[in-house]
């Protein structure tokens, strides 16, 4: 193998934040069906598989996985860090332990670099946005990945000589940029700093840029053509391709070491380009079992070859824009859409009114902040340690070291406000609301909903009159704002209003869920910035339930926090409703403690209405409706069945006892057990063979979510499904059986179920298998059986994660056991080789 031809490959893994910012939480995004909004689409399509990208050998069967993070250079953006670390823990969890991986194949140096906090473009942005940007990159890397940053990717690589010296001060070693972005270089045999030739900065060596404060940064511009084919053309389509040509760029020159180095989006593999992860991870593979050059990543790099070249970088240069950084704040065409400067006329206004806006703010948070924090700016390039970990106690410590006095009770709540209404003006700055062609799309609405949630923090501040003028200069500015679409101004009061949900609307939404489900599941709060706690008690009749108590709810970090009585009911036709109202003090409650009592008898008494009874507690009564929050619209139902169905507990056992009695009941010359597609009993009633599909589906489904089931029991449960499944061979359907539905229907909707029982049963079961442990036979033997259920059923359920844990299962095993030969049916049957 080469010892001075290396290669490179840095993805920046990005999505914008995506958070509704009044709720905390993500909610659906149309665009992003069958998912539920894009960032759940694009990890399922790229950050996902980049952590085990399969490498297919003989017969398409796995010969190997690959956690891609582990082995090329990677920057994923704080804010969808923080949602991955949320929503897909197991993807977070793989990013991490990559970083860790790839210190031991680097020589000590980590895979990931930091990026700029929340994607704003630092050229654009004032002094001490910049600075916080920086800091708050760099201190949300070293939380998650334990060690600092030796690099940090540019939004963008949107650069100016201040966003270089932003880095240089918090110790950053190096970026990344596109290779027209060097004003001039010094090649390491040159004497002076020169424009460079048509193609822009040699990407093969590294460069040190000499600033203003003395300090300097060190700069590894891309390799622009290779970059070009992997995110546009189809060089991701063929991976022995994209190897070749890896190589062949890497060898080509003589003499000294050098470096290919090439940078895309992250999601250029897999999102963009279909199994793209795949291509890169044979390309990867094969370069690290050939001669040619050797894959690094730049920290290691720079440790071998510490930059000979100098540069002088261009100011106010990006890679996604022809004419500087003008797409971010005016009509430059760059788009990636039709391109027509015509329509694009409300980039300029966004730009100058969320710039005033900003100034308003930091006029407010310099006021009110000084009163309370001894350093309001200092404070807030600190506050990400609060933002990474918000448990009350530690801000309290956090607040307690910046205080001006004591800043118990109100006063800190309103230093968290005004903290939080600094991160939210940074929040409005993020790149993607320019970038595309028209102000009337999800990323130009997002950081519209930040400009407003950031006016609502100052009012919850005390500030209301400040709020209210700078919010009528803002929205009279963003009338200027016009694409195809709705103007700035419009768009902006319709995100605010259809996004703001204050305590009371939140309290109504847990009343409902508590109403739902008796109060016995997790309070339905309408996003993860709420946190509510219930007191309450309940009652049933039948599978009529009623509830009644006090709600404790709170805005994170103790921003507000307010208390609310409650009363609520589920009846037998599972409606939920509820009513709430302020609470008082404890022991002062106004609701006496029998709401229960008598939400019951109206449950039962149909005339009487609940409404009645409620009204006239409550004022009005509160029933699911396009109101709540779409996710939590949603769990209603879900929590009202389940609760209802659990409420019939008995009658359910009832039915049980009459399984029995069925199947014994068979009509004559029908058999109990045995496969009747092949019996000729198959003539017995149409009903009478539906029930008996039921009874051995709700088996089956009971039987996988066991704590530790039979595997035969999986096997002879599976053969009894299919026993009982009308097919369309079946005599009835081909006699025209009215039940034709019936027939198309069953297997659909029972497959749905049982794909889902054995993909959790598989997973759950993988998980925990452990070479050497007691019950590593029969977990494979139920892992096998669960495989056959499938096979036997016809149905194909999803094995990405069974087959990425098989995988570290089966790279642990050392030692020779009584087991081989079912591992290696397992594996098989898992598609490796
Ligand atoms: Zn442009």
């Amino acid at each position: 193998m080469s010892d001075n031809r290396f290669v490179c490959i840095h993805g920046h893994f990005y999505q914008p934040p995506r958070e509704n910012p009044w709720t905390g939480s993500v909610e659906p995004e149309a665009s992003a069906w069958p998912r539920h909004d894009w960032n759940e689409r694009v990890t399922e399509e790229c950050y996902k598989p980049f952590t085990a990208a399969r490498i297919h050998g003989e017969g398409s069967r796995i010969s190997e996985l690959v956690n891609l993070f582990s082995r090329f250079s990677f920057n994923v953006g704080p804010t969808l860090m923080a949602w991955l670390e949320r929503s897909a823990p197991s993807v977070y969890m793989r990013i991490l332990a990559a970083d860790e991986e790839s210190r031991q194949r680097f020589g000590g140096k980590g895979a990931a670099i930091a990026q700029a906090y929340n994607h704003m473009i630092l050229p654009l942005a004032n002094e001490r946005d910049r600075r916080t940007q920086v800091r708050w990159g760099r201190r949300d890397f070293e939380h998650r990945f334990g060690r600092s940053p030796e690099g940090m990717w540019l939004p963008e690589t949107a650069v100016d000589t201040a966003s270089l010296e932003a880095m240089a001060a918090e110790g950053i070693r190096f970026t990344i940029l596109a290779p027209y972005q060097a004003a001039e270089i010094r090649p390491p045999d040159g004497e002076h700093l020169a424009p460079p030739g048509d193609g822009g900065a040699d990407p093969g060596i590294p460069y040190v840029q000499h600033l203003p404060s003395g300090r300097s940064i060190v700069v590894f511009y891309y390799d622009g053509p290779l970059s070009q084919a992997v995110a546009f053309d189809r060089l991701l389509d063929d991976g022995p391709e994209f190897a070749r040509r890896l190589s062949e760029v890497a060898c080509s020159g003589h003499g000294e070491s050098r470096l290919m180095n090439i940078a895309t989006d992250g999601e250029s593999y897999g999102h963009h380009h279909r199994h793209g992860e795949m291509a890169l991870a044979w390309a990867m593979r094969h370069l690290e079992q050939s001669d040619g050059a050797r894959p690094t990543v730049y920290g290691a790099y720079l440790d071998r070859r510490p930059p000979m070249g100098e540069t002088r970088i261009a100011d106010d240069t990006a890679w996604s824009c022809a004419h500087g950084v003008e797409r971010w704040r005016s009509a430059c065409g760059c788009s990636i859409g039709a391109g027509d400067p015509a329509g694009q006329s409300w980039r300029s206004p966004l730009r100058n009114g969320l710039d005033e806006l900003r100034d308003s703010l930091a006029t407010v948070f310099e006021r009110e902040g000084g009163e309370l924090l001894l350093d309001p700016w200092e404070a807030r390039d600190s506050w990400i340690d609060c933002v990474l970990d918000a448990a009350p106690e530690r801000i309290a410590g956090w607040l307690a070291d910046r205080a001006v006095g004591d800043l118990d009770g109100d006063r800190g709540r309103r230093a968290r406000t005004l903290l939080e209404m600094q991160r939210n003006a940074m929040l409005m700055f993020t790149s993607c609301g320019w970038f595309f062609d028209d102000i009337d799309g999800i990323e130009s609405r997002q950081i519209l909903k930040y400009a407003g949630r950031a006016l609502d923090l100052a009012r919850l501040a005390g500030c209301g009159e400040q709020a209210d003028a700078a919010e009528q200069e803002f929205v009279s500015g963003m009338a200027e704002a016009r694409g195809g679409g709705m103007s700035g101004d419009r768009i902006y009061v319709e995100e605010r209003d259809g996004c703001r949900s204050d305590l009371q609307t939140a309290a109504a939404h847990v009343a409902l869920g508590a109403a739902a489900d008796g109060g016995r599941g997790r309070p339905l709060v309408p996003g993860a910035a709420f946190e509510a706690t219930i007191d309450s008690s309940r009652a049933g009749r039948g599978g009529a339930e009623a509830v009644e108590g006090t709600i404790d709810i709170e805005v994170r970090p103790g921003l507000e926090r307010a208390r609310y009585e409650f009363a609520g009911g589920r009846a037998t036709d599972g409606r939920v409703f509820a009513g709430i109202q302020p609470g008082r003090a404890p022991g002062e409650q106004t609701i006496p403690g029998t709401a229960v009592e008598w939400i019951l008898d109206a449950v039962e008494r149909q005339g009487e209405s609940a409404e009645r009874l409620l009204s006239g507690r409550f004022g009005t009564m509160i029933e699911a409706g396009p109101w709540m929050r779409a996710d939590a619209l949603r769990e209603l139902p879900r929590r009202s069945v389940n609760a209802g169905t659990a409420a019939r507990e008995g009658e359910l056992e009832a039915m049980r006892a009459d399984e029995g009695l069925l199947e014994q009941g068979a009509p004559a010359g029908f058999p109990g057990d045995g496969p009747p597609m092949s019996n000729p009993a198959l003539d017995g009633p149409l009903s009478w063979r539906l029930i008996r599909w039921t009874v051995a589906m709700r088996r089956l489904t009971e039987l996988l979510s066991e704590d530790d089931p039979d595997p035969a029991g999986i096997r002879d449960g599976a053969v009894d499904v299919r026993a009982w499944t009308l097919g369309p061979s079946a005599p009835d359907l081909a006699a025209g059986h009215p039940s034709r539905k019936t027939a198309r229907l069953q297997p659909m909707l029972g497959g749905a179920i049982l794909t889902r029982g054995l993909v959790e049963r598989l997973e759950t079961d993988v998980r925990v298998l452990e070479p050497g442990a007691g019950n590593e036979r029969r977990l494979l033997n139920r892992i096998l059986a669960s495989l056959n259920a499938a096979g036997v059923l016809g149905l194909h359920p999803d094995t990405w994660e069974t087959q990425t844990l098989w995988w570290s299962y089966s790279q642990s095993i050392r030692d020779r056991d009584g087991l081989i030969a079912l591992r290696e049916r397992v594996g098989r049957k898992l598609g490796f080789e």
